[in-house]
């Protein structure tokens, strides 16, 4: 467990019965935690609202901000807008529980607090699209065309001299350099 995320836990123990509302920002030391998030770098603003009950919790997370997505045509980093709302009900029982499904998470009467980072981390990187493209964003955004142009003629070159490439890493940071 890394120390930074500990701020995603919320304490329910103590609250009263009904609505309770918490905010949380994410940003890159966020997605830093984790080693194989699809995502590296985000600006999001998470509001959660609980509706606490007697033998449950109702969780509504209400997500919105930009995550960086690198277009998989001309290899431009761009900030992706996202924003979707996400329900969990939480449960509490002290007997054994195997039904634990997608929706439904099941504590024990021990416990007191939610652990909401795994949660927005699966959430999110689950929105990362599989294929992205800077014209297919909505956001008015179209492919670098320099960019292109580099792409075409390294691949190219790439046909007579591919074993130097490929085991050469430092490509792919110059690539890199070169998209700032
Ligand atoms: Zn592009």
């Amino acid at each position: 467990m890394v120390k930074y995320l500990k701020q995603y836990r919320i304490p329910f123990s103590g609250l009263t019965a009904g609505k309770h509302d918490f905010e949380f920002e994410i940003d890159d030391k966020f997605f830093d935690c984790y080693e194989h998030s699809l995502v590296k770098n985000g600006d999001l603003k998470v509001l959660v609202q609980f509706q606490k009950q007697e033998t449950m919790l109702i969780v509504n997370f209400s997500i919105e901000g930009t995550i960086k997505l690198t277009c998989d045509v001309c290899l431009n980093e761009f900030d992706s807008p996202l924003q979707f709302t996400e329900r969990l009900i939480v449960k509490f029982v002290n007997e054994e529980w195997d039904n634990d499904t997608e929706e439904v998470l099941v504590l024990s009467k021990t416990d007191y607090e939610l652990d909401i980072a795994g949660l927005l981390y699966e959430y999110i990187n689950v929105r990362v699209p599989y294929y992205t493209k800077c014209s297919e964003q909505g956001i008015n955004l179209t492919c670098d065309a320099e960019m292109l142009s580099k792409i075409s003629n390294s691949s190219q070159e790439n046909e007579s001299s591919t074993e130097e490439e490929k085991i050469d890493p430092r490509w792919a940071a110059l690539k890199n350099i070169k998209n700032n």
